[in-house]
């Protein structure tokens, strides 16, 4: 788990042999429908990169039903990381293992050794990740939920509080 995906220890990560990140787009990277990464997040990845710490990145993002604008979105936010970009499209979308797999193809070099899934939400990034074994990271959702994802929420918090994983 990390606060924010500007302040994950990428270099410890790097040690583990952990070089290939999919990373969830909604309040992951940007607040829901705001069409630019967070400022602080891009310069995190972009000196991760140039460190040599981040090989290749992915963007995986549920887009539910087919919807070219929210998808064209997520392409945006891509183009500006310089990664590539799955939309996972109803019924395969996250924790289905099929959106995460396919992310992984598109990263040359990348295994589920090797890769790292990173997202604001533990039913559908860190559960899916799980389901393949992938290291999994947890970060603080940057922005208010759709209203779908807000019971989820209660929870988490419940999750949360049981195991101690955050106070
Ligand atoms: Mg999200």
């Amino acid at each position: 788990m990390c606060h924010s995906l500007a302040e994950l220890d990428f270099a410890e990560l790097a040690e583990r042999g952990i070089y290939y990140y999919i990373i969830d787009v909604d309040n992951t990277l940007a607040p829901r429908k705001f069409r630019q990464c967070t400022l602080s997040i891009r310069q995190a990845l972009q000196s991760a990169v140039e460190q040599g710490y981040i090989k290749r990145m992915v963007l995986v993002s549920n887009v539910g039903n087919y919807d070219a604008a929210r998808c064209g979105r997520v392409e945006q936010i891509a183009q500006e990381l310089g990664a590539a970009f799955v939309c996972a499209y109803w019924p395969h979308i996250k924790p289905d293992p099929a959106p995460f797999l396919e992310g992984i193809k598109l990263m040359p070099g990348a295994n589920l050794d090797n890769t790292v899934m990173i997202g604001d939400q533990i039913f559908t990034d860190v559960k899916g990740g799980n389901r393949l074994n992938l290291t999994t990271v947890y970060v603080d959702p940057l922005g208010p939920d759709h209203w779908v994802t807000s019971w989820k929420r209660v929870i988490e918090k419940i999750i949360f509080r049981i195991t101690g994983w955050r106070q």
